[in-house]
């Protein structure tokens, strides 16, 4: 900090600067230029989308992109999703609204493995002001129930493995409790019955 404003000083001065000093501030002065022109020159939401559409491919989830993903220890992949729909239908009056109000904490929503590791989607629901009925509402997307913190497709991941094997299995290789894993199953088992149309 001394030395930055010494060299400020002696510049200001018309001092001049020893030859290291001089390359210290052309390699300065060349990093924050090359910085600015890489950071300016690529427009962000776009490059981060593109970075991450492996990723989205392999997800394979509708109307979603991935914009960031963690492993956590060696066996957990966090990975964070935004809806890429432009718009919402409101539940009140069934009119499509552009309007994003505002976005809700992130949730943690269980989902399939990927490469064997437990993964998690870290999703922030966005809320949508109608501008026909003056309401706001949270959008709903179709591979999760809202409320639950799992997706649909989880749902019925479960509910096959526990056709196949018991509960206390499932919840055991899942790290989940055996409630939670009979509550999925149950779920998972109304919408496959014969008369799931009547019992949804
Ligand atoms: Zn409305």
């Amino acid at each position: 900090m001394y030395t930055k404003v010494w060299m400020g000083y002696r510049f200001t001065k018309n001092i001049r600067l020893s030859r290291l000093e001089r390359e210290s501030v052309f390699y300065v002065v060349t990093n924050v230029r090359l910085f600015a022109t890489i950071t300016l020159s690529i427009p962000r939401g776009r490059a981060m989308a593109q970075h991450y559409d492996w990723l989205t491919e392999l997800l394979d989830l509708p109307n979603v992109r991935v914009i960031h993903f963690q492993l956590v220890g060696t066996q957990r992949l966090n990975v964070v999703v935004e809806s890429i729909l432009e718009a919402a239908l409101c539940p009140h009056c069934q009119q499509p609204s552009l309007i994003v109000h505002d976005q809700g904490d992130a949730q943690l929503i269980r989902d399939l493995p990927i490469w064997s590791r437990r993964c998690w989607l870290s999703y922030r629901p966005r809320r949508f002001d109608c501008a026909t009925c003056n309401n706001t509402f949270v959008e709903r997307v179709a591979w999760r129930e809202s409320g639950l913190d799992y997706t649909v497709r989880y749902e019925q991941a479960i509910y096959e493995k526990v056709r196949r094997e018991s509960v206390s299995q499932v919840a055991q290789d899942e790290r989940l409790s055996e409630d939670i894993i009979q509550s999925i199953f149950e779920r998972g088992a109304k919408k496959s019955s014969p008369n799931a149309a009547i019992l949804v």
